[in-house]
Parts: C-alpha cells; sequence; structure tokens
C-alpha cells in the first residue's frame, strides 16, 4: 500500500464496512493472544537481539502484561461497548438520554523502542476492542521486534483494518502528513511536541505518553533496607530504559551512605559478582544512546559500577554519590542505568527542588510514616508513583497510567484505554406524542416564572 494514502483507504474500509461488531473484535483478541502464545519463543528472541533481554524480564514486563491486557479487555469488552442510559432532568420531560460509544476511526499508533512489544500492543488492543481501524508504527530501533509484530498482526488482521508501517524518521513523517481521527504516541517529550503539531494541522486529538526525570524522595523514617531494594530494581531493570524508572534519588545526608552499601548489596544479589556475565542484565540499545550515557557519569562520584564496553553497549548499574542540582546529569532524562543520589538536609528544601523541575511522569516516596507520605504525595504533581514502592503502580489496571504537563496528555490502561479509543457520542431521544409548549415563543411572565421554578 503506498504510503501517503494510508489514511484515506483506511477511512474508506472504516465507512464501508461499518463499525466491526464485538463478537468481532473480541475473536480478533482472542486469536491474537492464542498467537502471540504460539510465537512467544520468537517475541523472547527478539527482545533478546534487541535490548539482551532475559525470558525472565521479557515474559514480566513484554508478552505477560500483554496477555494480561487482552484477558482483562475480553471479560469487560461488552459492558464496556454497551450503550449507556443515563438520567434526563424533568426539565427535558418526557425524553430519555442515552451515551453511545463509538470507535474515532482511524488511529495512528507510534511506539518506543525500550518496551518495544508491549508500549507497540498495549494501546493496539485498546483501539481493536473500542473498533477502530489503525496504523501501527513500531520502533526502528527494536527492528527484531519491529518485524515480529508485523508478521503477527498481519496473520491475524486484514489490510484494509490494520497496517504496520516499519521505518523510521521519513516513514513516520509520511504518515504525520495525513489526517487521522486521534494520535496516540509514546516517546520523547522533544517528539512529542512535534506530534502535537501534525496533530493540530487537523485538529486531531493526542494522547502523549512522555518522559522526564522521575524522582524517588527517601524521608528519614524509610526502611532503608526496603528502599535500596526496591529502587535499584526499579531503576535497573530494562538497564534504566524504563520511562517510569527512578531518574534520581534524594536521601537524607546522614542516610546516603548507609543507602549505598544496602544498593551495592542488592545489586550484587540480583546480578553477581561480575554483572557483564549476568544474562539477566539488559544491554544500552544502540551506540549512540551508549555515548551519550558514557558522557553522564561523573567519575569522581562513583560509588558502585562505572564499569562499560563500547562494544558489547554494557554499562554496569552505576550510582553516583553526592551530586548535586548543578550537575550536568541534573539537566535532561537520564533514560540508562546511572543513579545519582542527592543528599538533603531538609525535607523542605528536598521537595522545593523537586517542584523546580517540570511535573514527573512518576514519582516515588520511601516512608514509615502514613502523615509524611500523604503530604509529601500531596505537594508533588505527578502523572503516577508509588508509596514505599517503584515502577509497579503501571501494572494496576485500575490505575490510569500517564504523564502531565511536559510528563504527557492523557492516560491509558484497563477501561481508561478503551475510553481513550473511544468517543462518546450522547444522543437524547424525544417522542413526537407530547409537545410541551413552554419554550417557544411568544414568552411571558407565566412561562418565565415556570422556567425559574425548574432552573434554579
Ligand atoms: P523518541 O521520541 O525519540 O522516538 C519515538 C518514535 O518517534 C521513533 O521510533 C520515531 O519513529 C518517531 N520519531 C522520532 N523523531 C521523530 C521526528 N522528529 N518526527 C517524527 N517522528 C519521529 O523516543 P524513543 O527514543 O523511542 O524513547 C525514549 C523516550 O520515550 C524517553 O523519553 C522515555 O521516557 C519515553 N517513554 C515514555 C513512555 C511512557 O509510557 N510515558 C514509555 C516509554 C518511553
Amino acid at each position: 500500500m503506498d504510503l501517503q494514502s494510508i489514511a484515506s483507504v483506511l477511512r474508506d474500509s472504516f465507512q464501508t464496512k461499518g463499525v466491526t461488531p464485538v463478537d468481532l473484535r473480541e475473536k480478533k483478541l482472542e486469536l491474537l493472544k492464542a498467537l502471540i502464545v504460539r510465537r512467544e519463543a520468537d517475541i523472547m528472541a527478539s527482545l533478546k537481539a534487541d535490548l539482551g533481554k532475559s525470558s525472565f524480564e521479557t515474559y514480566t514486563t513484554e508478552i505477560g502484561f500483554i496477555l494480561e491486557e487482552i484477558s482483562y479487555t475480553i471479560k469487560h469488552l461488552t459492558a464496556w461497548t454497551k450503550i449507556k442510559k443515563v438520567k434526563t432532568p424533568i426539565a427535558l420531560f418526557p425524553g430519555t438520554s442515552r451515551i453511545h460509544p463509538e470507535p474515532y476511526g482511524v488511529v495512528l499508533i507510534i511506539s518506543p523502542w525500550n518496551y518495544p512489544f508491549q508500549l507497540c500492543l498495549s494501546p493496539f488492543i485498546a483501539a481493536i476492542a473500542a473498533g477502530n481501524k489503525i496504523v501501527l508504527k513500531p520502533s526502528e530501533f527494536a527492528p527484531h521486534t519491529s518485524s515480529v509484530i508485523k508478521n503477527i498482526i498481519e496473520e491475524i488482521f486484514q489490510s484494509d483494518d490494520v497496517v504496520v508501517v516499519e521505518g523510521g524518521l521519513e516513514e513516520t513523517q509520511a504518515l504525520l502528513t495525513q489526517r487521522f481521527d486521534y494520535i496516540f504516541f509514546t516517546g520523547s517529550t522533544a517528539v512529542g511536541k512535534v506530534m502535537m503539531k501534525a496533530a493540530a494541522e487537523y485538529l486531531t486529538p493526542v494522547t502523549l505518553e512522555l518522559g522526564g526525570k522521575s524522582p524517588c524522595l527517601i524521608e528519614q523514617s524509610a526502611n532503608l533496607d526496603i528502599a535500596a531494594k526496591r529502587i535499584v530494581w526499579g531503576k535497573f531493570l530494562n538497564a534504566g530504559q524504563t520511562c517510569v524508572a527512578p531518574d534520581y534519588v534524594l536521601v537524607p545526608r546522614s542516610l546516603e551512605s548507609e543507602l549505598i552499601e544496602r544498593m551495592r548489596y542488592h545489586l550484587k544479589s540480583f546480578y553477581g559478582e561480575d554483572v557483564r556475565t549476568s544474562t539477566d542484565y539488559p544491554r544500552i540499545v544502540n551506540h549512540k544512546h551508549f555515548d551519550r550515557l558514557k558522557k553522564l557519569i561523573i567519575e569522581d562520584k562513583i560509588a558502585v559500577g562505572g564499569e562499560n564496553n563500547r562494544e558489547e553497549n554494557f554499562i554496569a548499574p552505576t550510582i553516583l554519590k553526592g551530586v548535586a542540582w548543578s550537575d550536568g546529569i541534573m539537566e535532561e532524562e537520564i533514560f540508562g542505568p546511572i543513579l545519582p543520589l542527592i543528599p538533603y538536609d531538609s525535607l523542605d528544601e528536598a521537595i522545593n527542588s523537586i517542584l523546580k523541575y517540570p511535573k514527573p511522569l512518576a514519582f516515588y516516596v520511601f516512608s514509615e510514616v502514613p502523615q509524611k507520605q500523604k503530604d509529601i504525595i500531596a505537594r508533588v504533581p505527578f502523572g503516577g508513583g508509588c508509596i514505599n514502592d517503584t515502577v509497579v503502580h503501571l501494572a494496576n489496571p485500575n490505575l490510569p497510567f500517564g504523564g502531565v504537563g511536559t510528563s504527557g496528555i492523557g492516560s491509558y490502561h484497563g477501561q481508561k484505554s478503551f475510553d481513550t479509543f473511544t468517543h462518546y457520542k450522547s444522543v437524547y431521544r424525544q417522542g413526537s406524542l407530547v409537545d410541551i409548549p413552554l419554550r417557544y415563543p411568544p414568552y411571558n411572565a407565566k412561562k418565565l416564572s415556570v422556567v425559574r421554578f425548574f432552573l434554579r
């Protein structure tokens, strides 16, 4: 299919074939699930080739996540797609009111390379569930996974329902000149702006799942051992290439050394004496990101790690101590296995420093005092986060996942995903037998007093 005409071909199909019946959407999702299960080995191999991910990590954060999402969607789809009757005010008597969920039409989904399977298919499942036609653009920086995704999708979906476009900048730009009914983008804040500009041309609604610096705040009362363990787990998962990974840690100055020791201990228990030989520790996606990350390491502040190897795109889990807000590493999202610790003297000072940055995608608080937890959460605006944990909030389908401000617009997961790709059409239905004359001119004082009675 000609790249330039994809949106219009899918729109023709949407208009001529009509909205896909709900039972057919369910059937397609079941087929998709079964095929993913059958192709598990290929998916694992592609993620190994693209990012060096272990089977455990691939299953937990990519395949299993998606299977669960499909099951959840199928389970709730009938309820979500029902036309819902809502109350009608007495002033509109004797009509009735209903909300009709309808698909937007033709949607464009663009995804990044860090969780290349999950972040591509998660919005895709919702867009299918809602009945849309879809153009799916997996990341060019995870080419093996992109190819498996194309292969799987093309086995199940017809080319006038779903088109998978592989490629990079040129292909994405060609897609962005076309009119879509919705754009769902996951990636950097900088490219998010490109998406929104392109969407503005046709006033296309967008969801932007972006990034930024997600802080982790350790409060004086925290269980330091648990904090250290859960922070290094969340940070070094996928070698730090996770949008919601803790970007930096604020720690009371008096606890910094102990925190480092506990982090060192847990890293060793996760990955052994020599991380490079651990099959559980992934690699940096490419040389470009390796070079970018290497420059962020401040040699004289390394507390743990620092070892690296360009040929293998390997950077060991690296913890930097005594980092200052003015250090270069605090200027951009790290998106790799380097964790700066910033010691603080007062909680107020720590929170005020976080507030100087744009609103983060995620925020993590470690504290054993419920009132402190509440106060801190109330003071810091952020997309989503955890108290005494990291990253796992995104695994709960009842918690909408998304950013705020420069970390994103809109959210998804669970029913919110279905809502994202659905327009809720409001319809008031009136009969013709009764026609109350109140609203029609000529108006008079009596009519006004009746209206006053109802509208107050
Ligand atoms: P990116 O923004 O560089 O690229 C995303 C995709 O956009 C690319 O695959 C490419 O096809 C396209 N693209 C890139 N430049 C473009 C341009 N100028 N014009 C049009 N299209 C363009 O992001 P990335 O490097 O793939 O991913 C890393 C970023 O994504 C990080 O900032 C991370 O925090 C963020 N992220 C966010 C989430 C989330 O759920 N909020 C999840 C994963 C990653």
